[in-house]
């Protein structure tokens, strides 16, 4: 857990209208909340500059202390971020129970969105990078699965069992939850003896216990399956799962039963490790395994 102390000279408290307080400048608040203090922490109000000045330094040292303490652990401990860890974790624990890793391409073609029901009028196509015309940057890895699904059960015996982990890319407005590009892992069999959603608790729950969060199971609407199983761990949404058979089954030659979970890694990554905004976590030239470089 990161480190969130609070100035001494804090006058939160204080009513309103009595006393003119300050708060942090734009700078101090920008400089703050990029070592990623709680975004409340920025609020708090000063009697004097003097005061509020101090304050900022004592935070920002603090802040910059512990950054450098996790880069420095990274380089003579850990060596891998947390987020290549969890996904180790999670590779081994799948390979255990015989799922098989896939690789599939980051481009996807628009005839491979339609057929998951994503064409013309869905709120998730506004959501797509194109490249060109016909090809964009997968949102998603569940149409090249279900491709794979199709062609690997002519030969396969049942239950398949196959998990992809790569990027995939939305254009999202901008949140501290959301990247524009992030590491799903998205695992499926098929196949299996019994209820699927049944086997769909089972594999979740199996994945919770490698991830070690406290969570919950939620039935939510989606704008592609109809109704999800979502995992949530402290009320955040880590996890869509799904259940066939289902009604886009058919445009991918699949007639038999299904279970499918879709993971965010740095979702989870950000809510283990404490961090305020996911930015931290993901693909970047700014954050090594969660730690500012400017500092
Ligand atoms: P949300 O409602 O939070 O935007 P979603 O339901 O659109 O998510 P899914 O399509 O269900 O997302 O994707 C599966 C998982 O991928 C999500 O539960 C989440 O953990 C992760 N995820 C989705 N979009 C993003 C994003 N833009 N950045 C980071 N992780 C994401
Ligand atoms: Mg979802």
């Amino acid at each position: 857990m990161e480190r969130t102390t609070h100035g001494s000279q804090c006058l939160s408290t204080v009513p309103h209208g009595e006393e003119s307080t300050l708060e942090f400048t734009a700078t101090q608040k920008q400089r703050l909340i990029e070592l990623d203090i709680e975004e409340t922490a920025t609020r708090s109000e000063y009697a004097s500059e003097k005061d509020r000045d101090a304050a900022f330094r004592t935070l920002e040292r603090e802040l910059v202390e512990s950054t450098r303490e996790r880069l420095t652990r990274l380089q003579q401990e850990k060596l891998r971020p947390s987020l290549r860890v969890l996904e180790w974790n999670l590779v081994a624990w799948l390979t255990g129970k015989g799922f098989v890793e896939v690789s599939t391409p980051t481009t996807l073609a628009r005839g491979m969105l339609t057929k998951m029901g994503i064409g013309e009028g869905h709120p998730l196509l506004e959501q797509v990078y194109w490249i060109d015309r016909k090809t964009c940057l997968r949102p998603m890895l569940a149409p090249n699965l279900y491709h794979l699904m199709g062609h690997v059960t002519r030969t396969w015996s049942f239950p398949v069992r196959m998990f992809e982990i790569g990027s995939c890319f939305r254009k999202e407005s901008k949140g501290s939850r959301h990247l524009s590009e992030f590491t799903m892992l998205n695992l499926v069999e098929m196949g299996m003896e019994g209820d699927s959603q049944a086997r769909l608790e089972v594999l979740a729950h199996g994945i919770m216990e490698v991830i070690g969060l406290p969570y919950r199971l939620e039935t939510e609407k989606s704008e592609v399956y109809g109704d999800t199983t979502d995992i949530l761990a402290d009320g955040v949404e880590i996890a869509s799962g799904a259940v066939g058979p289902h009604p886009l089954d058919a445009n991918w030659n699949i007639a038999d039963s299904w279970a499918g979970l879709g993971i965010g890694l740095e979702r989870v990554v950000m809510l283990k490790e404490g961090f305020h905004n996911i930015r931290r976590v993901g693909r970047s030239l700014m954050y090594l395994d969660g730690a500012r470089l400017n500092v």
